[in-house]
């Protein structure tokens, strides 16, 4: 099963990732989490990377694209991938078209988790990441069992640099003008599913899961 999510930073695409991939046993790919791992490594990709996350802008398309043809040929993606954060261009979407068909495969399912703008800035404000597993948690709507620590592994849980009001703008304006116009690329082919993302993570999983085992 080849899966596509969309939505807006903080719509919970990562938290549901990490349930569907368990679930379906197949790889979460996230553009975001490659470029953050390529920047704490300090590689070439990372320093690059760094210049336009810092600001909360996109990486240009030809480095973001370079990374998922790559991935996807990996054979762990032959019986499927969840693609997370990516597209997020017009662009993007077309190369991911002649990729999926360049490996004679092609998307299942686009899922569009729908949040409000204001509910997506307190969700994006109080993110707490695990430095070691990369779960993720909300100080209010998520928490942990103790403060600032991950209840999966016991690592540390940390703040990313881009979840502040001002980088959290930036990135919602980025989303707004590049990303949601791709809705209608997908709405076109007939394969995009709209989720109520507002609700409560576990019904929003299991709208997911109804929706990826055809029974909605
Ligand atoms: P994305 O990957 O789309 O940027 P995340 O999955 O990281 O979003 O979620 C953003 C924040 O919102 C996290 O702190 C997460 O714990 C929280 N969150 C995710 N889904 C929900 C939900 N359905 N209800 C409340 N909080 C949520
Ligand atoms: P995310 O973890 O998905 O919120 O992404 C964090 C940041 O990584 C974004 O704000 C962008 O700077 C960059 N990024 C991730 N995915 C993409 C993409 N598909 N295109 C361009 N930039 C991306």
């Amino acid at each position: 099963m080849n899966i596509l999510f969309m939505g807006p930073p903080g719509a919970g695409k990562g938290t549901q990732a990490e349930r569907i991939v368990s679930e379906f046993n197949i790889p979460h790919i996230s553009t975001g989490d490659a470029f953050r791992l390529a920047k704490s490594q300090g590689t070439p990709l990372g320093l690059e990377a760094q210049k336009y996350m810092d600001q909360g802008l996109y990486v240009p398309d030809d480095i973001t694209i370079g990374i998922v043809r790559e991935r996807l040929q990996q054979p762990d993606c032959e019986q499927g991938f969840l693609l997370d954060g990516f597209p997020r261009t017009t662009a993007q979407a077309e190369a991911l078209d002649e990729i999926m068909k360049s490996l004679g495969r092609e998307l299942n399912h686009v899922i569009n988790l729908k949040v409000d703008r204001d509910l997506l800035l307190a969700r994006l404000t109080g993110r707490r990441i695990c430095k070691s597993c990369g779960s993720t948690y909300h100080v209010m709507f998520n928490p942990p069992q103790v403060d600032g620590v991950c209840d999966k592994c016991q690592g540390e849980l940390y703040q990313r640099t881009d979840d502040n009001a001002e980088k959290v703008g930036t990135r919602l304006d980025e989303y707004v003008t590049k990303t949601a116009p791709l809705l209608e690329y997908y709405e076109a082919k007939g394969i995009l599913r709209q989720v109520d993302g507002e609700k409560e993570i576990d019904a929003v999983s299991q709208e997911i899961q109804s929706l990826l085992r055809g029974k909605a």
